[in-house]
């Protein structure tokens, strides 16, 4: 009889049999191990967590009272003979691949990841193993992502041509990870930097977490609204519409997303402009990564995992799409209206699997 894989999919996460324990379980377990602190990977209700320690605060701040155990990247910790160790995954701040081991046997849970070191995250660094676990959110060859730096070079001129045309910058992006990193890379010569109070939340908690950010003044209903308007507002997609947003008119409204890459997209969020910007992998980066691992066979937990499994296995990986409930925060193409699709190339199968999730950074617990 052939030997019980070390890891195993389950209708509550991946789970270790012989560790009893479940990386990123969707219902409630004994013992949860957490690659990063987006809603669809740490859920409420497990009885233990274990995660980097830099997920610290901000699990606190989006789980509440939790029994966390935190580790460094590289620290082993044994659960019954398993042994599991965490990896930078890039992806955000404390996100983390999850090696785990077992007689020789090893596997790597990749969770999210982007190879792109984003000069705020913890960069991405390739682990060896004989199965991996992978995210494949972009794997279609149509999304290829350009250096941050130019796309960071189009953000501050786009918030300098406003402030020359005397309207606000409005500029959207995901309150946990893709806040941060614009955050870093802002032009502050142009001006000061407002936040809307989710994403100043998770600011609090990086800072909290020992985390330097660029100064950022949240805004209240006590905020100015002329000088707030003199500087660039950082707000997060579930405002986008809002009449939050729309006391700052006149302005020029921008969106980060790996989704601006594909025609229609920025329209569809009724977007001025479109900022090609992801935390997750292009389709070169997850091929290099998964390249890097040396294994065996790998699994496809979400995104394109039809196509990307068959073009895997074409140039001879052994390549399987497996269920889960990951996706959220960028990984779906939210703010679409029902029924339409983003305008990809034909015969890529595009449409077929997409979905069209709601926004779980926001509704997981964030208000
Ligand atoms: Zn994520
Ligand atoms: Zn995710």
């Amino acid at each position: 009889m052939a030997k019980k894989p070390l890891l195993e999919f389950t209708d509550r996460g991946i789970y270790c049999a012989r560790g009893k324990f479940y990386i990123d379980p969707w219902k409630p377990v004994d013992d949860a191990v957490i690659t990063h602190a987006h809603a669809d990977h740490a859920y409420w209700g497990h009885k233990n967590y274990l995660a980097h320690h830099l997920s610290k605060e901000i699990l606190l701040y989006r789980l509440g009272e939790i029994n966390l155990q935190t580790v460094e990247y590289g620290e082993t910790v044994m659960k019954n003979g398993v042994a599991i160790s965490l990896y930078p995954a890039g992806h955000v701040i404390g996100s983390a691949q999850i090696r785990v081991e077992y007689q020789g046997e090893v596997w790597v849970v990749s969770g999210d990841y982007k190879v792109e070191d984003d000069g705020i995250s913890t960069p991405f660094e390739p682990v060896k193993c004989h199965h991996f676990i992978s995210e494949c959110t972009f794997g279609m060859p149509v999304y290829t992502w350009k250096p941050q730096v130019q796309i960071f070079e189009d953000v501050n001129n786009w918030w300098r041509t406003n402030l020359h045309n005397g309207v606000a910058t409005v500029l959207v992006g995901y309150s946990l990870g893709k806040s941060q990193r614009i955050l870093q890379n802002l032009d502050l010569f142009n001006g000061k930097v407002y936040t809307h109070g989710v994403i100043e939340n998770t600011n609090e908690a990086l800072r909290r977490n020992g985390v330097l950010l660029n100064p950022t003044e949240r805004i209240t209903a006590n905020s100015v609204k002329e000088e707030v308007r003199k500087g660039i507002i950082l707000a997060p997609p579930s405002s986008v519409s809002t009449p939050w947003m729309r006391k700052f008119q006149p302005y020029s409204f921008g969106y980060c997303s790996g989704w601006m890459a594909i025609r229609g997209a920025k329209r569809r969020r009724a977007a001025d402009r479109g900022f090609v910007l992801s935390d997750h992998a292009d389709w070169n980066g997850l091929i290099s990564a998964i390249d890097a691992t040396d294994c065996e066979s790998v699994y496809l937990t979400h995104g394109y995992t039809a196509t990307f499994s068959r073009y895997l296995n074409e140039i001879g990986f052994d390549a399987h799409e497996v269920h889960t409930l990951y996706g959220g925060e960028e990984e779906n193409p939210s703010n679409l209206p029902e029924g339409e699709t983003p305008n990809v190339p034909e015969n890529n199968n595009a449409n077929q699997v997409l979905s069209f999730g709601e926004d779980l950074s926001e509704a997981g617990g964030v208000s």
